[in-house]
């Protein structure tokens, strides 16, 4: 398994543009953690909670990018905030656009990483899919961020970071309330294992959901987990967002080699928390995720056990067409096999659209994300080996 480098110091502060040292950023920051930072260079006490609240509205609500356009702080304020704090999001590298209007972002982080986001436009909302890790450490064999070698968590700044940016893209701030948005659900299901970073998760999550910045609901962000029982529990507890489950089998044996966390945690384990996760009904029903592998998870068996195991728990099932990257040594199931799939599912009472794949052509898909830096980097190092071998 790949080692996932800690999150230093210096990733969590900005380098200041003259060089000298780096700042905290504001970005990211909890109320609480604002609060203080604001009493670190001197606003008195009896202001914080108000200074707290205007500045978490220009951020949030209002997206702006420099201390400047905080038009309700005084100027020395202002001025004090420059000189301590930034104010910084993740950069765009490359901007894609789908045919189908999937907008998939390369973006850079602290530190020269990279991690991509995806928006998903449809009729009744917009989806944003972002990132949680700079990789991920487990090792799913049928998904292409699992083969990444670098790993590092993203910071909470750099989570919610990606909902700003995309926002600045989809030019939606200060928008009313009530106005339709186009940035309207978030799912953590870029890269990374959400549930290995879940108090930058937890911390970014929380912003996403305050009624005064981002203000989604938290039916409106889905989490999407390999199965990090423990984590599972604290993710019900201090996020309290929908669940989704990266199922992809019906049988340990099979799961073990799929989804290797398995292997720790067991499928009977797993459910017995989806079975406890807070809140469930029929209208917060957990999400199983499914991809079809021709000949290794897709056969009418698999659909009846399925529905067997998840008996009792309001629940979709989401079936996700494999979807193909270099190298990868699956293929997608046939189409009548998925709908036949899916009629069995449907049948036992279980809602289970068919994913369709989205902005294909520029690889935005489920499980194809993966940083250009590590695709660079793969062919330099395939570069060295083919000239080793002339
Ligand atoms: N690490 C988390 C979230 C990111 S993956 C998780 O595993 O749940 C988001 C979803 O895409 C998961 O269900 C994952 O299993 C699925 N996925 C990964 N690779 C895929 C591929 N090549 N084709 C289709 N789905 C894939
Ligand atoms: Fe990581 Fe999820 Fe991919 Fe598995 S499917 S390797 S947990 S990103």
């Amino acid at each position: 398994m790949t080692a996932n480098a800690p999150i230093t110091q210096d990733l969590l502060t900005i380098p200041r543009k003259d060089g000298e040292g780096s700042l905290p950023n504001l970005i990211g920051m909890r109320r609480e953690a604002l609060g203080e930072a604001l009493a670190g260079i001197g606003i008195p006490e009896k202001q914080i909670k108000m200074r707290v609240g205007q500045i978490w509205a220009w951020i949030y609500q209002k997206g702006v990018q420099s201390f400047d356009d905080m038009t309700n702080l005084s100027k020395d304020i202002r001025a004090n905030l420059a000189q301590n704090f930034a104010l910084t999001r993740p950069e765009i590298v490359t901007r894609q656009i789908s045919t189908d209007g999937t907008r998939k972002y390369l973006l850079r982080i602290n530190g020269g990483h990279e991690v991509e986001a995806v928006y998903i436009p449809e009729s009744d909302r917009g989806t944003l899919c972002i990132s949680s890790q700079v990789g991920c450490t487990l090792t799913c064999s049928f998904c292409h961020t699992g083969t990444q070698k670098l790993v590092r968590n993203l910071t909470a700044a750099e989570i919610i970071g990606q909902v700003l940016v995309a926002r600045d893209d989809l030019e939606e701030w200060g928008k009313p309330a009530g106005d339709k948005r186009l940035l309207s659900n978030i799912v953590l299901m870029g890269m990374g294992e959400p549930l290995y970073n879940t108090d930058n998760v937890r911390d970014a999550m929380l912003i996403a959901m305050d009624n005064e910045g981002v203000a989604l609901s938290r039916r409106r962000i889905t989490l999407s987990t390999s199965g990090i029982v423990p984590e599972i529990i604290r993710a019900g507890d201090e996020i309290g967002c929908m669940l989704a489950i990266s199922f992809h089998a019906t049988t340990d044996e099979v799961r073990d080699t799929l989804v290797p966390i398995n292997r720790k945690h067991k499928i009977a384990e797993l459910l017995d928390a989806c079975r406890n996760y807070p809140r469930l009904s029929n209208s917060e029903r957990i999400t199983f995720e499914y991809v079809m592998l021709k000949d290794v998870n897709d056969s009418d068996e698999d659909a009846r056990r399925l529905v067997k195991l998840i008996a009792g728990i309001p629940a979709k099932i989401n079936l996700i067409p494999f979807n193909p990257w270099p190298g990868a040594p699956y293929e997608r199931s046939d189409w009548d096999r998925i709908e036949t799939f899916a009629d069995i599912v449907n049948k036992a009472g279980y809602a289970s659209p068919v994913r369709t794949p989205r902005g294909e052509d520029i690889m935005a898909a489920c499980g194809q994300l993966k940083s250009a830096t590590e695709r660079a980097r793969k062919s330099a190092a395939q570069i060295a080996k083919e000239i080793e071998g002339l």
